[in-house]
This record gives structure tokens, sequence and C-alpha cells, in this order.
């Protein structure tokens, strides 16, 4: 049978990182659900959408076209037929994302979506995200939900970003910060571990280290 894991938390815990490397280990898919956020959020701003106006994201929320490659070696995202692994890395899109995820009509698409992906996924999947556990797949095989310190997470995304230094620190923390309160205060389907969940704490872990507990987790 079809293996379902997902994995939840928030920024800079290594979701990303561990998710692709579980699932290239188990010959697994691979779905990141916060690239497909980013992406909606993208053509939001590319169509000059307000993104703060709620009922202008619901009114558009079908609108664009967002297809993911989930190959965990080598992960595709597009809107409507463009390459948008880059653009939904900007500054801008980082910062709008939270907002355009808080509406009901955007997270029932991309659930959807999210769904239909994983039980097309011929001997099973590893999904990333913050409500997949609680809400896309609530019957999922092994919930995991990675933690770190807020100093460690910070850290972690200040190395991600070229041309960082010790001096942005401060600003990057918080922005994670903020971003992740934004997104555990969301009325529908906020970041939240499962009561069923397995949390794993990141902070004094090694990627290699986290990578093995979660495939022995797996393998149970
Ligand atoms: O994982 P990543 O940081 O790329 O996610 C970007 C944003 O997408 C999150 O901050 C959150 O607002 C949103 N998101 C979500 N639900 C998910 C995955 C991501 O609301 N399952």
């Amino acid at each position: 049978a079809a293996v379902i894991v997902g994995i939840d938390g928030p920024s800079g815990t290594g979701k990303s990182s561990t998710s692709k490397a579980v699932a290239a280990k188990l010959g697994l898919r691979y779905l990141d659900t916060g690239a497909q956020y980013r992406a909606i959020t993208w053509w939001m701003l590319s169509n000059g959408i307000d993104v703060d106006d709620a009922a202008a994201v619901a009114a558009a929320a079908g609108k664009p076209e967002i297809v993911s490659g989930t190959d965990p070696s080598a992960p595709t995202i597009t809107v409507d037929g463009a390459d948008a692994a880059g653009p939904i890395r900007t500054q801008e899109v980082t910062s709008a994302v939270s907002a355009v995820s808080a509406v009901p009509e955007i997270r029932t698409r991309l659930t959807e979506l999210q769904r239909s992906i994983a039980a097309a996924a011929p001997h099973g999947i590893v999904v990333e995200g913050r409500d997949i556990g609680t809400t896309v797949l609530p019957d999922a095989d092994l919930k995991i939900f990675l933690t770190a310190s807020a100093e460690a997470r910070a850290a972690r995304r200040n190395g991600e970003l070229k041309g960082k230094n010790a001096a942005d620190l401060a600003a990057t923390q918080a922005a994670l910060v903020k971003r992740d309160a934004a997104d555990s205060g969301r009325k529908t389907s906020p970041l939240a571990k499962a009561a069923d969940a397995v949390e794993v704490d990141t902070t004094e872990l090694t990627l290699e280290q986290v990578i093995e507990c979660v495939v022995t987790l797996v393998e149970e």
C-alpha cells in the first residue's frame, strides 16, 4: 500500500530538506505545499490584486493554474505554464503569503489539489506544510511536527539567503516570528500540531540526524 507522510512545522525547521531527503530515500513522491501558497501569491501580486483585500483574493482564487512536479530530486512549480521556482522565493512574495493563505477560498482550492496529488502518488508521498496532519491528510500513516528555537531557525534561514551577514540575523528572526504568528493565528486550518503527530525538536540535531529519525519512524 502507498505510504503517506505529513511533515508540518514553522519556517526554518528544516521541513523542505528533510522531506525531500526522506522521500528520495524511500522512493516516494514529494509535495511542497508552501510552494503552492507562494505560487498563488505570486500570481496575485503579478496581476495587481491587493493581497490585503480578502474578497478580491477570494474572487481570484480559482484563476491561476498551479502545477507541482513531485520528483524529490527535482521538484518543480509552474503557474499558468510559467516556471515559478525563482519568483516565489522573493521577499515580496514571502511578506505577502500569510495574508493570501488566510483566505478560506485559497485554502479550499489548494487543499483539494494537494489531496488529489497525494492520492495519485504510486508508492506514496511526503507532503510538507503547516496543516497537513490536521486538515489536508488527517489519515496519513505518519505525521511529523518539526520545531526548533527561533534563534536556530533564523540562523538557518540567514545561511540560505546569499549575501546576508550576522547583522541581518535579528531582522530575519523578526520576519520569521511574524510570519509564524500570522500562520498560527488564522481562523482556517492554522499552523498546528496534530494530536497524533510525533514532535521532533531539531534545534540540536544535524539535518542527517533529522532525516534518519524520520526514516526510522516511517519504517517502524
Ligand atoms: O513553507 P513555506 O515557508 O514556503 O510556506 C510559505 C507560506 O505558505 C507559509 O508561511 C504559510 O502562510 C503558507 N502555508 C500554509 N499552509 C501550508 C503550507 C504553507 O498556509 N500547508
